[in-house]
C-alpha cells in the first residue's frame, strides 16, 4: 500500500524532471510511511531508494514503519534539514529538489537555495493529489472512524438534560471517545446553544442549553489517523416554528445535494444545488460557508464543495456534506455527513437520522 503510494510519486518527480522531492508536510508523511512522530522528513528519488530523516528519538519506530519500503533512514542528528538534505545529494551538480510548497516556510526555502548543491523547485499538492482518492483500507478506518462518532455523539445526546451547559457536552464529547479509543478529537467540539448557534465555527462556552433553541453540535473523532465529522442541530423542549422551517430547509438542501453528487461533477456544481434551494427559501445571505470539503487524515482537505473548487469528482473522495443557515443574533442550524463517492453515485457513511429531534 505505501510503497505502492511511492512509486506513484516517483513516476510525478520523472515527468516535472525532479531529482528528488523533499515531503515535510506531516500528513503526507503519514499517508507514504505510516509514520506518525513529530519530526521527519521524505526524500524521494526517481529511481533509487528514498530516505526517511529523523533523529534519534524516532529511529525504532520509523524502522519499523519503513520496514518493506523503498526507503533507508538517514539520521539527521538534529541537524536543520536544509543541511542534512545538503549532505545526502552529490556536492558536483545541483540536484533540482521538489519542495511542498504549500508547507515549507520561506526561511527554509531561502536555506535550500542558499546551499551549492540543491535548487529548490516549488511543487503544489503532488501527495495531496494521491490522497484525493481513498482506497479500501482508508475507505475501511474512514468508516470505523465515523461510526466511533456517532457513537459519541448518541450517548452524549442521551445525556443532555436542560441544566447541562456547552462545555459539559463537549467534555463528555472528548471523554467518551478517548474512552471509545480515540486517539483524539478531529478537532475541538463545536457546542453552540441559543444565538451562538449562528456562528459557525462557535466552540463552546459555559453557558446552560437554551430551551426552545438550536443546538448546533459539530465533532469528530480521529482514529487510526482518520478523522470523521458530523453535526447535527437538536432541540430541547420544543421547537418554534420558525425553526422548523429553517430546520427542513436545511435538511432538503442536503438531502437535494446528496441525490446529485457523483463522479463528472465539479465541486462547485454540488455546492450550487444546495445553495439554489436555500436561496429559493429566502437564505441565500445566511449560508456563507461552503456545502463540503473533503475528510481523511486531514479534517478539512481536498476535494471541495464549494463554489470556488473547478476540481472534478472521482470515486473514491470522500467529502462532507455541511449546508447551514444561520440568523446573526438568533441562532442556526447545520445538519452534516460524510458521503462517499462511487461509481455511480455516493454512499452515506453516516447512519445517525438527521430528523428533526427535540429531547428533553
Ligand atoms: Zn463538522
Ligand atoms: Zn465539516
Amino acid at each position: 500500500m505505501h510503497t505502492q503510494r511511492i512509486n506513484a510519486l516517483r513516476e510525478k518527480l520523472a515527468e516535472l524532471a525532479l531529482d528528488h522531492l523533499l515531503v515535510t508536510q506531516p500528513d503526507n508523511i503519514f499517508y507514504l510511511s505510516g509514520f506518525t512522530g513529530t519530526t521527519a522528513a521524505i526524500l524521494l528519488s526517481p529511481d533509487a531508494p528514498g530516505r526517511f530523516i529523523t533523529d534519534f528519538r524516532y529511529h525504532e519506530r520509523a524502522a519499523a514503519n519503513i520496514s518493506g519500503l523503498p526507503l533507508e533512514i538517514a539520521d539527521s542528528a538534529l541537524r536543520p534539514l536544509p543541511d542534512v538534505v545538503a549532505s545526502l545529494l552529490p556536492d558536483s551538480r545541483r540536484s533540482r529538489v521538489g519542495i511542498e510548497a504549500g508547507h515549507m516556510s520561506q526561511l527554509s526555502f531561502s536555506q535550500l537555495a542558499a546551499l551549492a548543491n540543491i535548487e529548490p523547485v516549488p511543487t503544489v499538492k503532488l501527495v495531496e493529489n494521491l490522497r484525493l482518492r481513498k482506497d479500501a483500507a482508508e475507505i475501511a478506518l474512514i468508516r470505523e472512524a465515523v461510526a466511533m462518532g456517532e457513537a459519541v455523539f448518541a450517548h452524549v445526546l442521551s445525556r443532555i438534560a436542560r441544566d447541562t451547559t456547552e462545555r459539559e457536552i463537549a467534555l463528555e464529547i472528548e471523554f467518551q471517545a478517548r474512552r471509545l479509543g480515540a486517539e483524539g478529537m478531529s478537532f475541538p467540539p463545536i457546542v453552540a446553544s441559543g444565538d451562538h448557534a449562528s456562528r459557525p465555527h462557535a466552540g463552546y462556552t459555559d453557558r446552560r442549553i437554551v430551551p426552545a433553541a438550536p443546538l448546533t453540535i459539530d465533532m469528530g473523532v480521529r482514529l487510526s489517523n482518520y478523522c470523521s465529522d458530523m453535526t447535527r442541530t437538536v432541540f430541547i423542549g420544543d421547537c418554534p416554528q420558525q425553526w422548523r422551517a429553517v430546520y427542513n430547509t436545511v435538511r432538503e438542501a442536503k438531502e437535494l445535494a446528496s441525490a446529485a453528487l457523483r463522479p463528472g461533477l465539479r465541486g462547485c456544481e454540488v455546492d450550487k444545488v444546495a445553495r439554489e434551494h436555500i436561496a429559493g427559501a429566502g437564505h441565500a445571505e445566511h449560508f456563507g460557508h461552503g456545502l463540503g470539503h473533503g475528510v481523511g487524515i486531514a479534517i478539512h482537505e481536498d476535494p471541495r464543495l464549494l463554489w470556488s473548487y473547478d476540481g472534478v469528482l472521482e470515486a473514491g473522495n470522500v467529502t462532507s456534506c455541511e449546508p447551514g443557515i444561520y440568523l446573526p443574533g438568533e441562532g442556526g442550524v447545520r445538519i452534516e455527513d460524510m458521503l462517499l463517492l462511487t461509481d455511480g453515485g455516493c454512499e452515506n457513511l453516516n447512519s445517525l437520522p438527521t430528523d428533526l429531534q427535540v429531547i428533553g
